[in-house]
């Protein structure tokens, strides 16, 4: 009993690492991963067999081969199954069908312009009821982005002050609708967890990726790792006071990260600059979304553009420096609303967190904008699926 036991965990640990391996290297013979991975050859060939059966890989051509026959390559078959990715993390919530390789099928978003409440998990069970209309190969499983702090291992919302959902058995309740497996995390982890699969910092031990919405919250990467901390809250800087005796927040603190930086601050501040600056053409001064006049001034240097964006850089900064002194991460992501702001965005951020951390710790600090925009919540659940599923990447 033992022994078969241990025989299958081996075999399954076997698969993963094969799978892995014909994954990251994306045409590869059965010798060349029988080297890589320092399994024997037959083992690879059973193991390449049995994916192949299942769908998951095929022979796709020939290598090179300097004498003697050429090996034929193995590659992941990308469409064989499709991931169901939701995103409820901003107020336009998102569904997508994401395939092996990373390609987005289906994708549809729906705005809800309250987000609390029943309407909001109506609009979960909306997409998921879509997304298995639309898929077009076996689902792999679900994932899901929570604007709040997330029990990943029962799939419970604890909480998520901007949908109004405390406690909510949000696996239990979409088992109910499925039969494949889920997966519900905290949308700035899964973002993170996206940078570190599929985007540009796929080797990175150490990153932290910020992001700014309707709230703020940030995802942390360490070792190679993401990092949730003890209670599942790790951070939480949306709440991160920067501000002495500043604005009520929404928590019961004063002057948080988030009564300086986040969506509806800007959007406030551009309703009103659009009404002051006449110059602006009507239709941007009378529009309900009043934050593309103000990215049209701020990339035309008008200085009171200027003034706002820089003063929610200068905020996002002193959080990113409590951070940097605390943990020393020198890369850092930023995703959300700022991102059209673009690089002058970035080095006004840059420059007051010189200001603020030991000349020491400023070196190589790299701030970017993440990788894949609007969609990094979805990449993300697609990404917990395919990291909880197969062991990839
Ligand atoms: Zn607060």
């Amino acid at each position: 009993m033992m022994k078969k036991a241990t025989h299958q965990l081996t075999k399954a640990h076997n698969t993963t690492l094969v799978l892995k391996t014909i994954y990251k290297n994306d045409g590869v013979s059965r010798a060349e991963i029988a080297r890589i991975t320092g399994l024997t050859r037959t083992t690879v060939s059973d193991i390449v067999a049995d994916l192949q059966s299942a769908g998951l890989a095929h022979d796709a051509g020939f290598g090179y081969s300097a004498a003697g026959k050429p090996p034929i390559l193995v590659k992941i078959t990308g469409s064989s199954r499709q991931i169901m990715c939701i995103d409820t993390s901003e107020k336009i919530f998102a569904g997508a069908l994401i395939d092996l390789n990373g390609e987005m099928v289906f994708k549809e978003t729906i705005h809800l312009p309250d987000p609390l409440g029943p309407v909001s998990l109506e609009t979960v069970y909306h997409l998921l009821d879509r997304l298995k209309a639309k898929a077009t190969a076996p689902i792999l499983g679900l994932g899901i982005g929570i604007p709040g702090i997330v029990n990943t291992q029962e799939g419970v919302v604890l909480q998520a002050v901007h949908r109004g959902w405390r406690d909510l058995p949000m696996k239990q309740l979409l088992a109910a609708h499925c039969d494949f497996p889920i997966y519900v995390a905290n949308d700035s982890n899964i973002a993170a967890l996206a940078e570190l699969t599929y985007g540009e910092h796929r080797q990175a031990a150490n990153l932290f990726l910020l992001k700014i919405g309707e709230g703020i919250g940030s995802g942390l990467v360490l070792g190679g790792k993401i990092h949730e901390g003890e209670t599942y809250s790790a951070g939480e800087i949306g709440h991160l006071s920067v501000v002495p005796d500043g604005a009520a927040c929404n928590c019961g603190n004063r002057g948080c990260l988030e009564t300086v930086a986040r969506a509806q601050i800007l959007a406030e501040a551009s309703k009103h600059f659009a009404k002051v600056h006449l110059e602006l053409p009507d239709e941007i001064r009378n529009a309900a979304d009043p934050i593309p006049g103000l990215i049209k001034l701020f990339h035309q240097s008008d200085a009171d553009a200027r003034a706002i964006v820089f003063s929610a850089a200068r905020h996002i900064a002193g959080a990113l420096a409590s951070v940097i002194g605390l943990l020393d991460i020198h890369k850092l992501l930023i995703a959300g609303v700022y991102a059209p702001f673009g690089q002058p965005f970035l080095d006004a951020v840059g420059a007051e967190l010189k200001r603020r951390v030991l000349s020491a710790q400023s070196k190589d600090i790299n701030i970017h904008f993440t990788t894949y925009g609007d969609d990094i919540v979805l990449r993300g659940a697609a990404a917990l699926v395919l990291q909880q599923e197969l062991g990839l990447p």
